[in-house]
């Protein structure tokens, strides 16, 4: 048979990880088919971050990669939110994208799909135009992608901002969420995220399917209502969960060595993310409350922000040192019991350690996944986009994870911290969300392997590739 050529393009190479992760790891799993070669194009304002390109390295090398020229977003004020400018990059990238289709289809490889982040969505056009069936591929929740087909909807329906609304919003297949729980960019109705938002959703039923990495046995309703099959639907495909479970860099040693060390299920591992920041102030009290716990800790420290998506603003290079923002003394008294690590870890190893006994998270779609493949409980700290969502689906209706509240000046207080770690490291309802964590990681397991739900749907999609004209 002839070989049949897969593009998947890649998310700005700049602001964070969480769908650039998921797209090599979907590139992988497709790799492992006979008859297929994959390519990943990658657009970008920036050169990639050091962990970037070290997960670019690490790739089989049945897989091509393309950079596509870097684009300047000198233009636009260096605020502007990750979106935003995310989308601008791949617009502003697209001619030399229809370039570099071009080439490939002359070669010899007959380009069977094109495979796009939601926000790449503006190059279907392309994919169209020289006749490459596109797809999407949506590196978040069931409940998300439910959200994301439903808001016009609600666009059109509901009166006001969502954050304002008294009743919870329905969203199909799903637990209700409060307004003020839905995802960041549409809180604003009058704000472009919003519009920047509405656009590209408007083009999802442009595409012929949607990829998304989840797995039916952990969002059962959500697939339910996304996958009827009803006139007018757009198919969609569940294939995860599709996590790295390979990654290497300079300071795997030192975790690693550290968690060695620790008893088993002893550590709470605590992590916002690629983009993740809080504040000077609740930094402080997370601190506190860590070291008043008396549970051993593994933190990944990023410099404070008063903005929750800070760190995507900046590079690792013109940064302070974080750990020079703790308490005073804090990093001497925790000593033996908690580690401490500025700016990034290798999370999806570390996780994966049998030292790990929870994980303190920002919520973040590959994170939740990466917990749950491991089977670690959690305790869940959204700080922006769709996280709070996140946040509702994993304690409310999957229950893996507890929840902190946040007191009335706005932090979560370190008597809290404290509270909520103690339970999740000693209490029954921290071996109760273990229990159900566990189930889930067995589900996972079997979601992916030989005849499991996420492996049928994807083999599903290859054949279609592979057999159709
Ligand atoms: N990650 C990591 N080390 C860190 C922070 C993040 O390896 O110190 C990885 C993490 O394992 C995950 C990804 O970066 O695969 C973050 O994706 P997620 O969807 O959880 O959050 P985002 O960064 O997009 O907010």
């Amino acid at each position: 048979a002839r070989t049949r050529s897969i593009l998947c393009s890649g998310y700005d190479a700049s602001p964070g990880m969480g769908h650039f992760i998921p797209m090599l790891e979907l590139a992988k799993r497709l790799s492992r088919h006979i008859n297929l070669t994959v390519t990943i194009i990658i657009p970008s304002s920036n050169p990639p971050s050091a962990a970037q390109t070290t997960l670019l390295s690490s790739l089989p090398t049945a897989i091509s990669q393309t950079f596509l020229p870097s684009v300047s977003l000198s233009d636009i004020p260096s605020t502007t939110n990750p979106e935003l400018s995310t989308a601008l990059t791949i617009l502003r990238s697209l001619p030399s994208l229809r370039r570099t289709l071009l080439s490939l289809s002359s070669t010899h490889h007959r380009l069977a799909t094109f495979i796009i982040d939601p926000f790449g969505l503006d190059a279907i056009d392309i994919a169209s135009e020289l006749h490459i069936p596109s797809y999407l591929y949506f590196p978040s929740s069931a409940m998300a992608l439910s959200l994301a087909l439903h808001l016009p909807y609600l666009t059109q329906t509901v009166k006001g901002n969502f954050k304002d609304l008294s009743e919870p919003v329905h969203i199909p297949g799903c637990i209700p969420v409060h307004g003020k729980d839905l995802l960041e960019p549409v809180q604003e109705r009058n704000s472009e995220s919003y519009k920047c938002m509405l656009r590209l959703l408007n083009r999802f039923k442009m595409t012929q399917g949607i990829i998304n990495n989840s797995f039916l046995e952990l969002e059962p309703e959500t697939f339910k209502e996304l996958q009827k099959g009803e006139p007018g639907m757009i198919p969609v495909y569940s294939v995860g969960p599709l996590v790295n479970v390979e990654q290497t860099n300079g300071t795997a040693d030192k975790c690693l060595t550290w968690l060695d060390e620790q008893p088993r299920g002893s550590v709470l591992f605590v992590c916002f993310g690629s983009g993740g920041t809080i504040s000077s102030a609740q930094t402080h009290e997370l601190a506190i409350g860590l070291e008043n716990s008396k549970q051993r800790f593994l933190w990944v420290v990023k410099c404070p922000d008063k903005v929750a998506n800070g760190a995507l603003f900046k590079t690792i290079k013109v940064q302070a040192d974080p750990l020079d923002f703790l308490p005073e003394g804090f990093v001497e008294r925790t000593r033996g019991m908690g580690l401490v690590v500025p700016f990034w870890a290798p999370q999806a190893q570390i996780l994966a350690h049998e030292s790990i006994g929870g994980f303190l998270t920002h919520c973040g779609w590959n994170s939740i996944l990466e917990s749950i493949v491991n089977g670690v409980p959690m305790i869940a700290w959204p700080l922006y986009a769709e996280q709070k969502m996140k946040a509702v689906l994993i304690t409310e209706d999957i229950k893996v994870a507890t929840r902190p509240r946040i007191g009335e000046n706005g932090l979560v207080e370190n008597e809290e911290i404290t509270r909520v770690v103690e339970k999740l490291m000693e209490g029954e309802e921290g071996k109760k969300l273990s229990y159900r964590v566990n189930e889930l990681k067995d589900a996972a397991s079997k979601a992916l392997g030989e005849n499991g739900s996420s492996t049928k749907q994807l083999s599903q999609l290859v054949l279609m590739w592979k057999t159709t004209q």
